[in-house]
């Protein structure tokens, strides 16, 4: 049994409020161990400890800042396997699936070791007569970061890299289904030379999440989970006047055009809709062929592949994917799946009494496909976050993509086509925040931003990519003249260019 508590002050601590949970072995459904739940004063603590030594790390050179990023990046590389193993057991994803977690994170820390140059500000040279103007970049202080259970490396990281290579000391609050992965990314960075208090982690539930939400000390907040928190964790930190950026649930669409190659359409499907038992928000969850004949096409040939895959457990490599995270999430699929049933939706394949051999106590099920969804159901209205795939059948193009544009979440999106006009035109006109052309999880790469637009994306900046720096730096503009001296007399008219 393991037992979890905090990372303050640069080192493991135990948790005091005498308040745990359990973390669980999603692929035997045992229990791997307990993690502390801080309280307040806890939180307190942590934040103390930030904010001392925010001082000194925000005058540290910017260089030096990001050499703490490259040493960082070496030392997860000594134990990629061990990490990926960590979180495969605590998350339920296979290991292959969890070192591309922590991959696509550390992507974006190789970027953050750029900061010299992202942080760099404007300058005009005699604006007027002896007058300069240049802008600085300056980083807010102590920002904070609550995370999901889906990506308990990627999305940490995501939002560590950034704010620390800005000069931010940062407060994370993961997930605390799985703990452990967050846990020992904070103490690699103290061993890559982070100056203690610089990175804190709390574990916790909404009692230290509202505590975040209302420390004066704690200048933003970057939330990713489901919708209807991130919409509050939104209100409740920018009422309390903080910068706030929070990513919420999805329900991402491809459309497949009655051209797409099918074979490369219906790969493409597969892993983007089963992957990690559907567990990430840039899952497709919904198939739009348009018009019958492509749909009958699809349908036939997805069938059999749904039928194929390989359900493991976390630690089976050749596995498709993985057990779910909860006994909860299992039961909330399973109901989710029902009911499309009973709304008259077509199940063509039915992985709802999948039960894996010798681990009947794991979370699993295989994978469903619904065929004849329609746009009324509560199927295509709701993320389900599972491995269930619904067919929507479109006559046209124009129905089609209707069906994103008009979706309560925009995510991400997808289109398979070999008309490059179709494809144009589809980028140009979803109202989606990331879109593929024959790529089906557009998840953007390192340097450029990532984020869902309407109940997906709440606040005006990304993540990663030049956003991130953004978000976590405010802009000082500086107006100088010289030399000094010079005598004008008042001047009460507000200066102009003319
Ligand atoms: P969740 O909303 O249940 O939890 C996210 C975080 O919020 C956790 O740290 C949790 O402890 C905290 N939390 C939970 N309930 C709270 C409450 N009532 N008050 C305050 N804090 C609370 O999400 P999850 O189940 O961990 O993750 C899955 C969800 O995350 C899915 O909806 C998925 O689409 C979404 N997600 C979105 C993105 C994105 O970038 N848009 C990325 C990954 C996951």
């Amino acid at each position: 049994m393991i037992e979890v508590g905090h990372f303050i002050g640069g080192k493991r601590v135990a948790g005091t409020s005498g308040r745990t949970a359990d973390i669980m072995q999603p692929m035997d459904g045992s229990v791997r161990g307990k993690v502390a739940l801080a309280s307040r004063e806890e939180l307190r603590k942590a934040v103390e400890n930030a904010k001392e030594a925010q001082i000194g790390w925000a005058a540290t050179n910017p260089q030096r800042r990001v050499r703490v990023l490259m040493k960082f990046l070496d030392l997860v590389q000594n134990e990629y396997d061990e990490l990926a193993e960590m979180l495969a057991r605590e998350h339920g994803k296979t290991i292959p699936d969890a070192k591309g977690d922590i991959q696509r994170g550390l992507e974006v820390i190789e970027v953050c070791i750029g900061a010299p140059h992202l942080l760099k500000g404007e300058y005009t040279d005699g604006a007027g007569p002896g007058i300069d103007v240049y802008s600085l970049r300056q980083p807010l202080g102590v920002v904070a970061g609550i995370t999901p259970f889906n990506f308990p490396a990627m999305i940490p990281l995501w939002k560590i890299g950034p704010a620390i290579a800005a000069g931010n000391s940062f407060i994370l609050k993961p997930s605390e289904r799985d703990p452990s992965v967050p846990m020992r990314i904070a103490e690699l960075f103290i061993e890559a030379g982070l100056p203690a208090g610089v990175l804190n982690v709390v574990n916790g539930d909404k009692d230290v999440v509202d505590g975040i939400l209302d420390d004066p000390d704690i200048k933003a907040v970057g939330f990713v989970g489901s919708t209807p928190i991130a919409q509050y964790i939104y209100s409740r930190a920018t009422a309390n006047g903080k910068r706030a950026q929070c990513f919420g649930g999805a329900k991402n669409h491809m459309i497949i055009m009655p051209d797409a190659d099918m074979d490369q359409t219906v790969d493409a499907l597969i892993g983007a809709g089963y992957g990690s038992a559907g567990e990430r928000c840039m899952a497709i969850s919904v198939a739009v062929p348009v018009g019958e004949e492509t749909a009958n096409r699809l349908v036939e040939k997805l069938i059999p592949r749904v039928e194929a895959l390989k359900i493991g457990s976390s630690l089976d490599a050749s596995a498709d994917f993985g057990p779910v995270v909860t006994a909860d999430a299992l039961s909330r699929i399973k109901t989710y799946v029902d009911g499309g049933v009973k709304e008259g939706a077509k199940l063509v394949v039915d992985g709802r009494d999948f039960k894996m051999q010798g681990y009947e106590n794991g979370y699993y099920m295989a994978g469903c496909l619904f065929d004849h969804v329609t746009p009324d159901m509560k199927i295509y209205k709701e993320e389900i976050f599972g491995p269930v795939l619904s067919v929507v059948r479109a006559k046209t193009y124009e129905d089609a993509i209707r069906l994103p544009n008009e979706h309560e979440y925009g995510n991400g999106v997808s289109i398979f086509t070999r008309d490059g006009d179709a494809a144009r035109d589809f980028a140009a006109r979803v109202q989606v925040g990331m879109v593929g052309v024959n790529v089906p999880i557009p998840v953007p790469i390192a340097y450029y931003t990532f984020g869902g637009w309407k109940a997906s994306g709440f606040g005006d900046l990304n993540q990663h990519g030049p956003d991130a720096f953004r978000f976590y730096t405010k802009t000082k503009t500086v107006t100088s003249r010289w030399p000094s001296g010079i005598k004008d007399g008042a001047e009460f008219v507000i200066p102009t260019m003319n």
